[in-house]
């Protein structure tokens, strides 16, 4: 891949990270949310019904509270009552139960029982009488020792009830207790109609043990099912009463259940359990296509983006391509100028100028080299004799043949006209004699065009700390001079 497209790519790749990363973070954000808004909605739901149903009881207590002080002002109810005429009380209260019974169908008990606890009448059953409800009805018990009004939930004979319990006083005598029973059902059509909720009641099994039937109601954990809304019959079996609300989802529908609102007896003992399910299908389904509304658009979004930078970074790295391939074709220009400037035309070896810079930075950092500084011998005759080309021909030949016989570490110079200079690095000036010697020798052996015979004349000197471009080469140049003197065809050395 090249090095434009690796760019492009990483780049694209670090923001598919950062928005896959930002898009889950979202999803989970949402969810998040969610979970919390479902928490206070239950939250919200279950204060609202506590409040309703405890209002409920308070309404219910003060009704039965204004009938009782009505008949305990009426001196005729009150006499029959306390000189225990219950068939005469009962064809007086008849008409006033029924309609009692008319305006509050959940109504299913009214109950005169004298102070010592013993019944007198039962207008739900006057023929049941004269019991003693001491012991199976402590809330009854209670209220004709304390005077004091009670309601709360009580298991009687006849089943689970509230109470309204009532203190019956007559002209400042109490003759007994008045009570009102009104069934659970009442409690649960309110919930239903006020919340579009669905509820049961769950007496704890223990406490219905007075009841004669007690054992036909079917049980969950430690309470029976008093209430039998069909609606419960599937749902019972998922229902954890050790949660305080839970999320059940039954034929396609999702519930939630709250299994945390308590009835107390009048010792405020938890006797019962309302268990309320609302049907959450339509705010679940609402949330889960709004949630999903709104990750399909952050994904198209992020989609979209990421498809616009990688448009951007495409053209980018289009430019950044043409802009790589012109620095590539620029730095190729300007190396093969430097080569150019660098080289000598006619035999490819560097030049002067090149050598002039070289020498300078090695003379600068004080590097250890020698220098071999030689000359065609009578040139001028190959020229005469042969012509010009014939001398161009012979000196191309000749540093060819020596740039192969150099390392490509040597510097292998055209000092001008037929002069050359080798500057070697590291080498012992014996070696460099030696190598001056193979170099001679070399060019003695070339086979030259029409078999000219060619040799050089060598000067070998070392480049010492001190040297100077000058005091070098004016050396070497006196050495190279001792060699023509010296008969030619030799290398000369200090
Ligand atoms: P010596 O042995 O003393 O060096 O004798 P020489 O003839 O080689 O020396 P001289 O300096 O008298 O002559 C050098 C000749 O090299 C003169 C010149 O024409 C020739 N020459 C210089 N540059 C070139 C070139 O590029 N091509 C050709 N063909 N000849 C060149
Ligand atoms: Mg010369
Ligand atoms: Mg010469």
């Amino acid at each position: 891949m090249l090095e434009h497209e690796k760019i492009k790519w990483k780049y694209l790749i670090v923001l598919f990270i950062i928005f896959s990363v930002t898009f889950i973070g979202r999803v989970y954000f949402d969810n998040q949310h969610y979970k919390m808004m479902l928490d206070s909605n239950i939250n919200q739901m279950t204060s609202d019904i506590q409040k309703s149903f405890n209002t409920s009881k308070v309404n219910l207590k003060d009704k039965y509270l204004m009938v009782t002080n009505h008949f305990g002002s009426d001196e005729y109810v009150s006499n029959l009552f306390k000189n225990d005429k219950r068939e005469a009380l009962y064809q007086v209260l008849k008409n006033d139960y029924a309609s009692f019974k008319q305006i509050d169908p959940h109504l299913y008990v009214m109950h005169f029982i004298d102070n010592k606890n013993i019944t007198v009448l039962r207008m739900h059953k006057p023929n049941s009488f004269d019991d003693d409800l001491t012991k199976k009805r402590p809330i009854v018990a209670f209220v004709n020792k304390s005077l004091e009004n009670q309601y709360a939930f009580e298991v009687g004979k006849n089943g689970i009830v509230y109470r309204v319990t009532i203190p019956y006083i007559y002209k400042n005598k109490h003759i007994g207790v008045l009570e009102f029973g009104i069934k659970p059902s009442y409690f649960v059509d309110l919930l239903n109609k006020q919340f579009e909720v669905q509820s049961e009641i769950l007496v704890k099994t223990k406490a219905l043990k007075t009841l004669e039937a007690y054992k036909k109601y079917k049980q969950i954990d430690k309470y029976s099912i008093i209430t039998s809304n069909p609606f419960f019959h599937k749902l019972t079996s998922m229902i954890d009463l050790t949660k305080n609300y839970q999320i059940i989802k039954m034929n396609g529908k999702t519930y939630i259940v709250l299994t945390d609102l308590n009835l107390e007896n009048f010792q405020n003992e938890d006797i019962a359990k309302v268990i309320v399910a609302k049907d959450i299908t339509k705010f679940i389904e609402e949330n889960n296509s709004s949630l999903l509304l709104v990750n399909s658009l952050t994904f198209i979004i992020f989609l979209l983006i990421l498809t616009i930078l990688y448009i951007i970074f495409t053209k980018y790295s289009d430019d950044l391509k043409q802009i790589l391939t012109q620095v590539d074709f620029l730095h190729k220009k300007s190396i093969h100028l430097q080569d150019k400037a660098n080289t000598d035309h006619l035999t490819k070896t560097y030049n002067k100028a090149y050598f002039d810079k070289y020498l300078n930075k090695f003379l600068d950092i004080k590097a250890n080299g020698i220098i071999i500084f030689f000359d065609i011998d009578h040139f001028k005759k190959i020229n005469d004799t042969y012509g010009h080309l014939v001398g161009d021909e012979i000196l191309i030949k000749l540093s060819d043949d020596i740039k192969h016989f150099l390392r490509e570490d040597d510097i292998f110079v055209r000092w001008g006209g037929e002069e050359f200079i080798v500057l070697i690095e590291d080498i012992s000036y014996k070696l460099a004699i030696k190598k001056a010697n193979s170099l001679r020798l070399l060019v003695e052996k070339i086979e030259f065009t029409q078999n000219i015979p060619v040799t050089i004349s060598l000067g070998v000197t070392m480049i010492k700390d001190d040297d100077s471009k000058e005091t070098l080469l004016k050396r070497a140049d006196k050495l190279l001079y001792k060699a023509k003197h010296g008969g030619r065809n030799c290398v000369k050395c200090d």
